[in-house]
């Protein structure tokens, strides 16, 4: 995900006062208060939302008994680290740290032996036509200028909610650019853009305070940096401990898991991944308030993809940022600039398409490999083709999904009944229930750690 890449394109079309207030303030919080409270809390999730949460409760409520259950076998949720593929560290899920007024943001610059890469230098290209064609190539063409002006005004939106792709076609942009439109708006928020909300991405871009720039580390995993930073929290969490049952019935929370196993404690947060609650594979008792499962039902999480493909020549540019294609891959990026010298591509396909390629399953490779065999001829893929690595955010159990985006219907209102606690002692974080902007992130997920920790501590108070 490369969220806001697109103002970087286009700078050259757009006056700088048309761009978002928002993007100049920080949001860096106050300190939270210390607690001597000697009770028991669970959180539910070892993700970025459950670990800093963890780490925050740690620190500022030494005495409470604390525990994280986790469902999966490892720790990071949709942070995870690809070893022993490259001779640099590949993040499956979050690979870019999105703009540097956060504390996520703080966090990673501060681990030990930390290298920035940034993808400011680099020259997006796009199959266009059938054509393989340079953003400098393009920078006459009126369907591409459309297509950029449209995309930096899809955030800046104030009519009727309605899709993104309703929007373009009422505007009647071309059919030729349309798959980069898709690309940088769909499957930048996870999903594709006949189902983004245009009001609701206006809704969230306008309230994103965190920066513009994107951030890559070279030479660390994030998974490494969240046990190095939360190495308090590391050792709370119980592995393969998939909660099947919240009972909030009385003071006393009871969970249950998938061995029938109990955990009582007086203070909860949850961080499920909003796809998850949405399949129903947690049973609350008493259910739901009708505004959370309206809130589960009406924001989005989709289908979602990674797939590593490792090359033994390099067929594509060396300023190659982004290729944006026209079939089933909206964006491919070479992650080994600054990192390393294994030649990788990643794809990044979200929505509808990663629905289609997840179906392929193994022979979701072959399809992309012709797709860049088209784009750059000679059969350059297919023939320094050595080895990939297809991750599958849908097919993930615990996870289910890539991340949250708003639907026409599901803007901020519905991020806020989602992340309202219950009773003043289950609270809600995760990447979904940010309500300010940052949702789809693991700052934002770590916002929401940070939000849930305050609501705990005010309510022991
Ligand atoms: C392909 C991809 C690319 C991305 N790129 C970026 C990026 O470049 N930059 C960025 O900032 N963000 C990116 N993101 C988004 C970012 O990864 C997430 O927003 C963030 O990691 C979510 O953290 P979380 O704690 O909310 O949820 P998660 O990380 O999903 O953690 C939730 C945890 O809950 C566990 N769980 C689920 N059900 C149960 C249960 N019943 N009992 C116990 N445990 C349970 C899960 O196993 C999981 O470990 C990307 C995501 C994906 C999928």
């Amino acid at each position: 995900m490369k969220r806001r890449l697109f103002v970087k394109n286009i700078s050259l079309a757009i006056p700088a006062t048309m761009l978002l207030p928002g993007l100049l303030t920080s949001c860096k919080k106050d300190k939270l208060s210390d607690t001597d409270w000697a009770g028991k809390i669970i959180i539910i999730g070892a993700g970025a939302a459950g670990l800093y949460a963890g780490h925050l409760i740690s620190q500022y409520a030494p005495n409470a008994q604390l525990q994280i259950l986790e469902a999966s076998n490892q720790r990071g949720g949709r942070v995870r680290e690809l070893s022993g593929f490259a001779d640099f560290p590949i993040e499956l899920g979050a690979e870019e740290v999105h703009g540097n007024k956060s504390s996520w943001y703080d966090i990673v610059k501060n681990a030990s032996g930390v290298n920035f890469v940034n993808d400011n230098n680099t020259t997006d290209y796009y199959v266009i036509d059938n054509l393989l064609k340079s953003e400098d190539d393009l920078t006459a063409d009126t369907d591409v200028i459309a297509g950029n002006v449209f995309v930096e005004q899809a955030s800046n939106y104030n009519g009727a909610d309605q899709s993104v792709k309703a929007k373009a076609d009422a505007d009647n942009l071309s059919q030729r650019i349309r798959p980069f439109v898709n690309a940088q708006t769909g499957n930048e928020y996870g999903t594709d853009y006949s189902i983004l909300s245009i009001k609701g991405i206006t809704e969230e871009d306008q309230l994103w305070t965190a920066g513009d720039d994107n951030y890559a580390v070279a030479n660390r995993s994030y998974i490494s940096i969240m046990q190095e930073a939360f190495a308090d929290a590391w050792d709370k969490v119980l592995l393969n401990t998939q909660v099947k049952k919240i009972d909030y019935t009385s003071s006393t929370i009871v969970l249950t898991d998938q061995n029938n196993q109990t955990y009582t404690c007086d203070k909860l947060i949850i961080t499920i991944p909003l796809a998850v609650l949405k399949a129903g594979d947690v049973e609350f008792v008493p259910v739901l308030p009708a505004s959370k499962t309206d809130a589960i039902a009406n924001i989005g999480m989709g289908p979602g993809m990674k797939i590593i493909l490792k090359f033994n020549n390099r067929f594509w540019a060396n300023d190659l940022g982004s290729l944006y294609g026209s079939g089933n891959v909206p964006e491919i990026w070479y992650p080994s600039l600054g990192r390393g010298n294994t030649q990788l591509l990643t794809c990044f396909v979200m929505g509808n398409k990663a629905a289609t390629l997840s179906a392929l399953g193994n022979s979701a490779k072959q399809s992309i490999l012709a797709e860049l065999d088209d784009a750059f001829g000679n059969n350059a893929a297919t023939s320094s083709f050595v080895d990939a690595r297809i991750m599958d955010w849908g097919k993930e159990p615990f996870i289910k999904g890539a991340y949250s985006f708003p639907t026409v219907g599901g803007g901020i209102s519905k991020r806020q009944a989602l992340a309202a606690s219950l009773n003043n002692n289950i609270f809600f974080a995760g990447e979904a229930t940010h309500t300010e902007g940052h949702s789809g992130t693991v700052h934002g997920a770590v916002e929401t750690g940070y939000r849930a920790v305050e609501e705990f501590i005010e309510s022991v108070d």
